[in-house]
């Protein structure tokens, strides 16, 4: 098994990458959707949702993943949780029967059975802080494809793997033998564990349809225009721009030490309001050092960016930036992914 960061490494070429702008999310879920209905309706599956959208702050999904452990520190491989079922959050049952088919007109309402203490988006909406300066934003996530895969520095049979040419990470169910090791040592806590099959399944960056340059069906489903795909490592590509250019858009818990391939743009908020209901400008709505405690600290130079390059904005001035950010042209999010899937004669599902 492999213990260090370095061991996890292999070759790639290419690095698929994503970049969230939380600015735009609405947490509308139709990413979650759009992927559940493509990639996980099988058997085994029900309770995955590979990509979710959690409201923070918030203790997430599973549970408090970010207190699970696993990932590097110093380059060495650190124990992990393993999360229960019950930590991801079941599907509730609801009283369909007795609404629709019990007789009792409008006196009983469609509720859930029981009293349910937990579900994959328990958080939702809640937030923080005091009216009339509390606050909240939707955390959209994937597996991030990470340049050092903690999964598989984790998987004793080689099961899971880091495509050269592109940097996705798959598991090869063949290989697969359930061991669940890679489920305690990512520490995003992306991978589940299919029952029925006795293997381990995650996100794949839709690679079928990234094989065919279509962007993954999260990304072109978002309505908010959220979610840029393409090559990190792709100079013309936005996502360069948003990472390595303006350096805008920063990996969330970068102290996991895998180096994830999915951003973030940081959320700004309305400014708080003093008692007498008047602006206050002298501190943020969102306190930054609950951003820093996910993003690190190189939130605080974006955000700087970012309000610097909105007032240039606001002013008439260029902002190539801003001009990113709000994407007239939503199929410039995706370069190299930009073909319609329309045109593709597909096999299977996709
Ligand atoms: S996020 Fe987790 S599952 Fe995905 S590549 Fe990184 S370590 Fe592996
Ligand atoms: S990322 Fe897009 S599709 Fe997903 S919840 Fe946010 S706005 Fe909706």
């Amino acid at each position: 098994m492999a213990r260090t960061r370095k061991d996890a490494q292999p070759a790639t070429h290419n690095q698929v990458a994503m970049v969230f702008d939380l600015n735009k999310c609405l947490g509308c879920q139709t990413c979650t959707v759009a992927c559940k209905r493509l990639w996980t309706r099988d058997e085994g599956m029900e309770y995955m949702w590979w990509a979710t959208v959690n409201t923070q702050p918030g203790r997430g999904t599973p549970r408090d993943w970010e207190s699970s452990g696993g990932g590097f520190r110093d380059g060495v491989a650190q124990p992990g949780r393993l999360p229960t079922r019950k930590d991801f959050g079941e599907a509730w049952e609801f009283n369909h029967d007795e609404v629709f088919y019990g007789g009792k007109g409008q006196d009983v309402h469609l509720a859930p059975k029981g009293k349910p203490d937990w579900g994959p988006n328990w958080d939702e909406d809640q937030g923080d802080g005091e009216y009339p300066n509390s606050y909240y934003f939707y955390l959209p996530r994937i597996c991030n494809h990470c340049t050092h895969p903690a999964c598989l520095a984790a998987c004793p049979r080689g099961a899971i793997e880091k495509r050269e040419n592109d940097g996705i990470v798959t598991v090869n169910e063949d290989r697969c033998r359930g061991y669940r090791f890679c489920m305690e040592a990512c520490p995003y806590k992306k991978i589940y564990f299919n029952q029925a099959r006795k293997v381990a399944q995650k996100c794949i960056f839709c690679f079928p349809r990234v094989d065919q340059e279509v962007a993954p069906a999260c990304a072109r489903m978002c309505p908010g225009r959220v979610r840029f795909a393409g090559y990190v490592n792709d100079p013309e590509g936005p996502i360069y721009k948003l990472v390595k250019k303006w350096k805008v858009a920063i990996p969330l818990h970068p102290e996991y030490g895998t180096e994830p391939n999915v951003y973030y743009v940081p959320p700004l908020a309305p400014p708080r309001l003093d008692e007498n209901g008047d602006v206050d400008e002298s501190q943020p709505r969102i306190p930054t050092e609950y951003l820093v405690s996910l993003f690190g600290p190189a939130v605080h130079q974006s955000l700087a960016t970012l309000t610097a390059e909105m007032a240039k904005a606001r002013n008439g001035e260029e902002s190539e930036l801003m001009d990113l950010l709000i994407s007239r042209k939503w199929i410039d999010m995706f370069r190299p992914f930009q073909r319609d899937p329309s045109t593709i004669k597909w096999g299977g599902r996709v």
